[in-house]
């Protein structure tokens, strides 16, 4: 165990990024979050030093890790919505590529080797193999996908040429909220499918969408691999201390390697609720797979990660209790 490394967590005030905070103090960590509070949630930081900064000012970032004395990053500030990257790649390549440059500058000038970096099932495209290891090809089908593996690509270069030592955790579906019910998803607007349910069940929103029946699955919705965020925060702290440890450079899938469909999720809430969900079945989403489902065994062996509340029902459970305890987020009741 390594005890209190000095990190950065860029996105700290994020969905993932507050959680993986909570996680770092819990298991001894200095942590001090860089977040522009585009996406983030102030309220959403608690037992960190906190800057608002955007990772577009260099020059910011890298006085802030030298002041800070910083051993380590964590980067999860970035773009993520599929569909609106479809529309907008320009603002997805500059936020996670041109910005995630910057970081990996800033790095190298204030000298500090070891990234936690946030990437995703999207790098792999449409999957030829289900579950997907990570030597399954890398054929994005989006931009978002398609910038975060540009970053991966660039932190391999870094790696040989600087010696930047990296681990690059590719999520499936985060979903759930803090277990102690401190921290939870809020998302403006909000685009996935659980806290969406969710909002059904609060009666904030009339009816459940369902993105395509006739996929090839066993009900024909969509099927996903759902893991609890305070788990994927977990992998997270694994990943850091491993490199501060003297790990090599990785790359793991963080999911759990079992799937659901749209319809067991909802299925799931209305028990975990009481309430009946209504559903209105629409046209498929662009771009999405029928089936995302993750072979995590690699990070189990090598790092020891061991999910704890990735069953559907906690996930579910977990959320519905963030969701009916705060259903303005982090805004005051
Ligand atoms: N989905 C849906 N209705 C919604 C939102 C999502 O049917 O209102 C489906 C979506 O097509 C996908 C799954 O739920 O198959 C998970 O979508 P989400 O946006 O939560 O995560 P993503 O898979 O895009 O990361």
């Amino acid at each position: 165990m390594i005890y209190g490394l000095r990190i950065l967590v860029t996105g700290g005030a994020g969905y993932i990024g507050c959680h993986a905070v909570k996680e770092l103090v819990k298991a001894g960590h200095r942590v001090t979050v860089l977040d522009n509070l585009s996406k983030g949630h102030r309220a959403a930081v608690k037992d960190a030093n906190f800057v608002q900064a955007d990772l577009a000012r260099k020059k910011i970032v890298t006085e802030l890790l030298q002041a800070e004395q910083i051993e380590a990053v964590m980067h999860f500030a970035a773009s993520s919505l599929v569909g609106e990257s479809m529309q907008h790649p320009a603002a997805y390549y500059q936020n996670n590529v041109v910005n995630g440059l910057n970081l990996l500058e800033a790095m190298r000038e204030a000298g500090v080797t070891y990234l936690v970096f946030s990437s995703t099932a999207a790098v792999y495209g449409e999957p030829i193999a289900t579950p997907i290891t990570e030597d399954h090809p890398t054929l994005p089908t989006n931009p978002y996908g398609a910038t975060k593996l540009a970053v991966e690509e660039a932190l391999a270069w870094y790696y040989r040429a600087y010696g930047l030592k990296y681990i690059s955790l590719r999520y499936f579906n985060a979903a759930g909220a803090d277990p102690d019910g401190d921290l939870g998803e809020d998302h403006d607007p909000e685009t996935h499918l659980i806290p969406l349910v969710l909002k059904v069940a609060l009666g904030q929103l009339p009816a459940v969408k369902v993105f395509g029946s006739d996929y090839p699955t066993p009900d024909g919705t969509c099927i996903r691999d759902y893991i609890h965020v305070t788990d994927l925060a977990g992998a997270h702290v694994l990943a850091i201390e491993a490199l501060a440890g003297g790990s090599e450079p990785a790359i793991y899938n963080l999911g759990n390697g079992s799937g659901y469909s749209v319809l067991e999720v909802i299925r799931t809430a209305e028990k975990v609720t009481g309430r009946v969900l209504p559903l209105n079945t629409t046209g498929r989403r662009p771009g999405d797979p029928a089936v995302l489902v993750a072979g995590p065994e690699k990070i189990r062996r090598e790092l020891g990660w061991e999910p704890r509340y990735s069953d559907l029902p906690t996930i579910i459970e977990t959320a519905w209790r963030w969701h009916r305890n705060h259903p303005r987020g982090f805004a005051e009741k």
